[in-house]
């Protein structure tokens, strides 16, 4: 059987020459007058290859070069594109299309049919391919309507990817990442519960599953449900220790009578790179909803695979610095080497040492009212005014999030409380004032030092905790101090 080529052109003098140099040939030869037609073609004739003309009518030959490559059934199918001018950026282009080979429309029959040849050698089409492009000649291969696919997908493709990009300014606060998240795919996935985990690169940190249930008050015991199914799939990967979940964005109305058999569908998505777990999403609807033929999912978790990508690259940087980003102070890494080698040091060689939890008042209507960079602002004031309550040998830390830390060596209760009292109170009376935004803002402490009846660091800091408890339930803006045996 002798090779077919699909010739496409729109110049009827050029057509007949083509036409005719490569029938001389031993070549058949299909002919179609723009990119439109071609396509149609396509399905009926099942070419060896397409050779085409770069500027036609209606549809161009780039185009055409990109249809035939989008589709499964046609993709293997070479082209050949011709152009007058050998213009750099025109091969760019056809390349990008997906075209095997660029050649100038001045080259004569004998080199073209050399090139063809070659172009068939290399990329041969079976029999077996070509019988199965001609079953499709029934379905809607409408040059138009494919474009429109094409178009609607690369148009999706850049509206997500600038959408998932702006999210990469916060990294460093996970929260409102996961709130952007949220308010981004709740506009175009359906669902009822959605979830996201970031795994993290330390064993310290805590296991969050942030949950969006778009406002609506759903029960604990569904949201238990649906984080118990999260982590035994995510547990397929790695093991999750301790993992709880947290509701983001206002709930609003009571509560909803759904329980887990209610979710009629799922799909519960593990993030994986470098073969390590970098977190997972999952989305529960009430409805009938086939996720995985979703159209747009495989862009959607591509974007996501990016971001998650960046936040576990962010957190191990953070894990493996030693200082905080933000407040310049000692991180949580350290602070958990710190308190045990403290702790340690003086069980051997018995020492007072004095140990200060702060949290910050009603941080969370900073957030609210002011927008996080202004709580950023305050978090960072908030540090610099513990450095210069302090002496330089006590130890400064960022334990979590709006949490500080001081480890005060040498140092017994009475001792601590002068300094803690003094930054209490530096605080209450500081003016916050961000570009001309005004606030003020208080903090509330628990204090602990070594007591004997300790039996590990663990506890002494469990200590500070309950201590910092009580000072919020009490008010808040005071300092409370934990009571024990010192002796
Ligand atoms: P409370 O007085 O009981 O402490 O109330 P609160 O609002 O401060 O409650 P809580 O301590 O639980 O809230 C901590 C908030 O701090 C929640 C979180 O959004 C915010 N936060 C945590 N880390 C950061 C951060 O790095 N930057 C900013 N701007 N906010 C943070
Ligand atoms: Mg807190
Ligand atoms: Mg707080």
């Amino acid at each position: 059987m002798s090779t077919k080529i699909l010739l496409v052109e729109d110049s009827e003098s050029q057509l007949e020459f083509l036409r005719e140099g490569l029938s001389k040939n031993g070549f058949t030869v299909e002919v179609a007058r723009n990119g439109a037609e071609a396509y149609k073609k396509l399905f009926e004739c099942s070419p060896d290859l397409v050779l085409s003309d770069i500027m036609m009518p209606v549809i161009d030959g780039y185009q055409l070069c990109r249809l035939i490559k989008n589709k499964e059934e046609t993709k293997k199918i070479p082209v050949i594109l011709l152009t007058i001018l050998d213009k750099k950026i025109d091969s760019f282009w056809g390349k990008k299309a997906g075209a095997q080979l660029f050649l100038s429309k001045s080259i004569d029959i004998e080199e073209l049919v050399k090139n063809i040849n070659a172009t068939i050698r290399r990329y041969p089409v079976t029999e077996e391919y070509k019988s199965n492009i001609a079953k499709q000649a029934d379905s809607d291969n409408s040059a138009h309507s494919q474009l429109n696919i094409i178009l609607n997908d690369l148009l999706l493709k850049s509206v997500f990817a600038n959408e998932f990009r702006n999210l990469s300014d916060f990294m460093n606060y996970e929260r409102v990442l996961v709130e952007k998240l949220f308010s981004l795919l709740s506009s175009f996935v359906e669902y009822s519960v959605a979830g996201i985990f970031f795994a993290s690169p330390d064993d310290f940190s805590e296991n969050i599953l942030y949950l969006d249930t778009l406002g609506k008050n759903l029960s604990k015991n569904l949201l238990s449900d649906i984080q118990y199914d999260f982590f035994r799939k995510l547990e397929e990967i790695k093991p999750i220790r301790d993992s709880k979940f947290e509701v983001v964005r206002i709930l609003l109305g009571k509560e909803m009578e759904y329980n887990f058999n209610d979710m009629k569908s799922k799909i519960i998505i593990p993030l994986v790179f470098d073969k390590k777990l970098i977190g997972g999403m999952c989305f529960y609807t009430r409805s009938e909803t086939d996720y995985a033929s979703f159209r747009y999912f495989d862009i959607m978790i591509s974007e996501l695979l990016a971001i998650f990508k960046m936040k576990y690259q962010y957190t191990e940087k953070e894990f493996m610095s030693v200082l905080d980003g933000l407040t310049g102070l000692y991180n949580r890494r350290q602070f958990e080497l710190g308190i045990e080698q403290e702790f340690n040091r003086t069980k051997r060689h018995p020492a007072d040492f004095s140990l200060a939890i702060l949290d910050i008042d009603f941080f969370k209507k900073v957030n609210d009212t002011y927008g996080h960079q202004y709580g950023d602002y305050v978090l960072k004031t908030v540090a610099d005014l513990m450095k210069s309550s302090f002496r330089k040998t006590d130890l400064l830390y960022r334990y979590g999030g709006e949490e500080l830390v001081i480890i005060m060596p040498e140092t017994n209760i009475e001792g601590a409380v002068i300094p803690v009292q003094r930054l209490r109170k530096a605080v209450e009376e500081y003016n916050f004032d961000y570009n001309g935004v005004k606030a003020k803002v208080t903090v509330s402490i628990g204090l602990t030092m070594n007591y004997v009846d300790f039996k590990s660091a663990t506890e002494l800091l469990k200590s500070a905790d309950e201590a910092l408890y009580k000072a919020k339930e009490e008010g808040r803006n005071r300092v409370i101090i934990h009571e024990g045996k010192s002796e």
